[in-house]
């Protein structure tokens, strides 16, 4: 296979271009990672559905990316295609009592719109700096709400077809979602309950103040960066607990805001990432016995490893 006959069907299928090697670093909430083989942009779930037949045909593995807020990619990049979710994948409009939203619409956004009519049940979602699909995908939740709550049915891409799953089928559980292998969610629908503008309002404004009081703001994050283990600590009091807050590696350092936060100040690497990831964990099972487990999603040649 040629690589321009390759990126021709790529870019017939998508309607646009195929850029090559972009770097990951430009394209995640963290600003580290090397470049993306092809990053193609889909309009729509049919358009999804065909780079999905393209990719597959090739024997090419396939990531979509969200805004990239829970992702760390290796060094050396990834050799295969991502996908951006544009044009009317990133709408989001009424239905019902609910929300009908594409899977690359922003979170913010659906929270926002749900104010303006009048909807509520999104309110604790409000500054998570993610898409609706990364969401689902995720399972991404906050002060006790998840969004797989509140998913009536997901509409989901995959080689050359587009179907639709109820939320049933799709085992939300903490932070994670069963989607069938390679799927993409192309849209997906919430179902929320009318409630007073203003009520809606003031309960946004108090989970955003206690989400900027409680964690690094305006800084290169992922996010969480290791899952609650279960029990009565969460991961940030087990890492505080265990002197994570002093640890740095490189430009990466544990957040003296949040111990769940790693900060990018300028420059980090993926490596330099994994290092203080790597020496976190170790703290925090030598102290607690706890072997933490990652929350945010890695891509490429990258993992942690076992801690001694
Ligand atoms: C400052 C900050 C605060 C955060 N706070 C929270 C929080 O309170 N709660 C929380 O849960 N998370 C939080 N996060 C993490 C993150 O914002 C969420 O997990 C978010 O839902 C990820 O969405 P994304 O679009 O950025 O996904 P990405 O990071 O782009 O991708 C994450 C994963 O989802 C998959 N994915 C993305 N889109 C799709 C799709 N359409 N179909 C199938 N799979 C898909 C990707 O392939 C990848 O595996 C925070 C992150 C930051 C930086």
């Amino acid at each position: 296979m040629s690589d321009a006959v390759l990126r021709r069907d790529l870019e017939q299928a998508a309607g646009g271009p195929a850029e090559t090697d972009i770097p990951f670093s430009r394209m995640t909430t963290i600003g580290c990672g090397g470049p993306a083989a092809y990053v193609v942009a889909a309009d729509g779930s049919q358009t999804l559905a065909a780079i999905l037949d393209v990719a597959s045909g090739y024997h090419l593995p396939w990531f979509v990316l969200g805004l990239g807020s829970n992702l760390l990619v290796a060094d050396n990049g990834w050799r295969g295609v991502v996908i951006r979710l544009t044009g009317n994948l990133r709408e989001c409009r009424r239905r019902g009592d609910g929300l009908e939203c594409g899977a690359g619409a922003s979170l913010p956004r659906a929270a926002r719109l749900a104010w303006e009519e009048g909807l509520t049940g999104l309110e604790p979602l409000e500054g998570v700096p993610g898409t609706l699909g990364g969401a689902v995908a995720m399972n991404a939740g906050a002060f006790g709400m998840s969004i797989g709550d509140k998913v009536e049915w997901v509409e989901v891409a995959l080689p050359g077809k587009v179907s639709r799953l109820d939320a049933d089928q799709l085992g939300f559980a903490y932070r994670s979602c069963r989607l069938p292998a390679g799927a993409v969610v192309s849209r997906a629908a919430l179902r929320l309950s009318p409630g007073d503008r203003d009520a809606i309002r003031r309960s946004m404004k108090v989970y955003l103040s206690r989400r900027e009081t409680s964690q690094p703001r305006g800084a290169r994050t992922f996010g969480s960066i290791f899952r609650n283990p279960g029990g009565e600590a969460g991961a940030g009091e087990l890492l505080d607990r265990a002197g994570c807050k002093q640890l740095s590696c490189g430009a990466a350092a544990v957040s003296g805001t949040h111990a769940n936060f790693i900060v990018n100040s300028g420059g980090a690497t993926a490596a330099d990432i994994i290092t203080l990831m790597d020496a976190c964990r170790h703290r925090v099972h030598q102290r607690f016995g706890i072997v933490l487990e990652p929350e945010v999603r890695f891509l490429g040649d990258i993992g942690l490893k076992e801690p001694e």
